[in-house]
């Protein structure tokens, strides 16, 4: 049994009818894990990061993307695959860290429905929330 199995309950799915749950998609991201150590994903999350920022940065510089790309639908596939890294990325962290994904996603939607409730979803960060 690996960490991750544990994590996840045994009436969980991997799928459902929208694609990968999330726990899902953690385990199956984890089967193509390749690196030694614990570094790679926390360095690379970055790096990852700095790759989907880049769509923005040269559309805002005016960069021309189609040339580049060939199509707004080929720039959309490629922020697709750079998102997706993000998510990889995350996934592994998490994985380390015996974490699930759908903790991960519970945990956000909770946090920030609490924000909205208390209509602090935008505004200033004066008090370092989480
Ligand atoms: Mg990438």
């Amino acid at each position: 049994m690996s960490q991750l199995d544990s994590l996840t309950p045994p009436d969980d799915h991997d799928c459902n009818e929208h694609g990968f749950t999330f726990n899902g998609y953690q385990r199956e991201a984890h089967s193509m894990a390749c690196y030694d150590g614990e570094s790679y994903p926390w360095l690379a999350l970055a790096e990852e990061v700095g790759e989907v920022v880049t769509f923005q940065s040269k559309k805002e510089r005016g960069d021309d993307m189609i040339t580049r790309y060939g199509s707004e639908g080929n720039i959309r596939n490629a922020l697709v695959k750079e998102l997706g890294d993000v998510l990889w990325m995350v996934s592994e962290i998490a994985t380390q860290r015996g974490i699930s994904m759908q903790e991960v996603a519970n945990s956000n939607i909770h946090k920030l429905k609490i924000r909205r409730q208390e209509n602090t979803l935008k505004g200033s960060d004066e008090h370092d929330r989480s």
